[in-house]
C-alpha cells in the first residue's frame, strides 16, 4: 500500500482515436502500477468532475459555454490540436476534479498523485496544445478560495513551455511558476514565467539537473509556497516524438526525485499531474509516469526512515 492516493479516473481517456496523444496512456499507467504491485486497489481514489464554480475561477464564462455547447469556432479547434467530442469535455472536468482532489489529499499525506491532467497549454479563454482546461489552475484556485492555501508553487518540467500558466498567473504575485523547457520547441510564444529554463537542444541528464534544482530550491527558499504542484511532463525524453531534449528514464526519474526531495526537505506538501509524453513506444511513456509515483515512494520512505 502507498503512503499517499493516486487519483485516478477511466474517463480520463480523451476518446480521440489515432493521434499522436496517446490519451490511452492514462489506463496504460494505473493498470502498470497495479499489476506490478506498486499500488494496491485501495490507493486509488475516483474523482468527481470540477463543479462549474471551480471551472469559472480560471476560465471565461464564454470559453466554458462553447467548450459545453460545442460551439468552438474552426480556428479554435485548430488551436487545440483535439478533435471536439462531449468525452473530452467530460475529460477536461474530470481531470480538473482529479488535480483538486489529488491537492487535498497532499495537504493531509505530503503527496497526492492525479494519474492525469496537467494540462498546462490551456489559457482562460482559450485551449490550445491538447489542453482545454488548466486543470492545475483550477486546483490552485479551488484551494485558495477553500482558504486552505495562500501561496503555490508550479513546477512545470514538461518539454513544452508552460504557456498557460505563465498567462493566468501573470500579475499574481502569490503563485510562483517555474517551466523548464526546450527553447526552440512549442509554443512560439512564450509569456515569461516566474523562472524560465530556456535549455537549448538535445540537453543531456547532467546538464539539465544541474540546471533545475539549484532553481527548485532558490523558489523553495524565497517564496516559500504551501503546495507544489508538479507537472511532470515525459516528454523531455531522448525517443521523444515532439520533444528535442536527450534525457533518459533514469534523468527522469532522478529529476522527479530530486524536484520531490526538496519539497519533502522543507514539510511542503506536493500534488503531481502527468503532462506530455509521446514516446515512440508508448511503454517508455507509462514508464516514466510509473517512476513518477515511484519517486514520490522513495522520497517518502526515506524521510520516514531518516525520523523514525
Ligand atoms: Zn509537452
Amino acid at each position: 500500500m502507498l503512503p499517499f492516493k493516486l487519483i485516478y479516473h477511466p474517463g480520463y481517456d480523451l476518446n480521440i482515436g489515432a493521434h499522436v496523444f496517446p490519451s490511452q496512456k492514462f489506463r496504460l499507467i494505473a493498470e502498470t502500477l497495479l499489476k506490478e504491485g506498486i499500488a494496491a486497489p485501495e490507493d486509488f481514489l475516483r474523482p468527481e468532475p470540477a463543479g462549474d464554480e471551480d471551472i469559472l475561477r480560471v476560465h471565461t464564462e464564454e470559453w466554458v459555454r462553447k467548450l459545453k455547447t460545442g460551439m468552438l469556432t474552426a480556428s479554435e479547434v485548430m488551436l487545440l490540436e483535439v478533435p471536439y467530442s462531449p468525452e473530452l469535455v467530460e475529460a477536461c472536468w474530470l481531470a480538473a476534479g482529479g488535480t483538486i482532489l489529488a491537492a487535498q489529499c497532499a495537504l493531509r499525506d505530503g503527496f497526492g498523485c492525479n494519474i492525469g491532467g496537467g494540462f498546462h497549454h490551456a489559457h482562460a479563454a482559450h485551449g490550445e496544445g491538447f489542453c482545454a482546461i488548466h486543470d492545475v489552475a483550477v486546483a490552485i484556485r479551488r484551494l485558495q478560495a477553500d482558504g486552505a492555501i495562500a501561496k503555490a508553487m508550479v513546477v512545470d518540467t514538461d518539454v513544452h513551455h508552460g504557456n498557460g500558466t505563465a498567462h493566468i498567473f501573470r500579475d499574481d504575485p502569490a503563485v510562483f511558476t517555474l517551466s523548464i523547457h526546450q527553447l526552440n520547441n512549442y509554443p512560439a510564444l512564450k509569456p515569461p514565467s516566474t523562472v524560465d529554463l530556456d535549455l537549448d537542444d538535445r540537453v543531456e541528464d547532467e546538464e539539465y539537473l544541474e540546471i533545475l534544482l539549484p532553481e527548485v530550491r532558490r523558489g523553495l527558499e524565497e517564496f516559500r509556497p504551501e503546495m507544489v504542484f508538479y507537472v511532470g511532463g515525459a516528454d523531455p525524453y531522448c525517443e521523444d516524438q515532439l520533444g528535442g531534449l536527450s534525457l533518459t528514464k533514469k534523468g527522469l526519474l532522478e529529476r522527479d526525485r530530486g524536484v520531490f526531495r526538496e519539497a519533502r526537505l522543507r514539510g511542503i506538501p506536493v500534488a503531481t499531474t502527468l503532462a506530455g509524453g509521446y514516446a515512440r513506444r508508448v511503454e517508455d511513456t507509462v514508464r516514466i509516469h510509473v517512476n513518477t509515483i515511484l519517486a514520490a515512494r522513495g522520497v517518502t520512505e526515506a524521510r520516514d526512515a531518516a525520523h523514525p
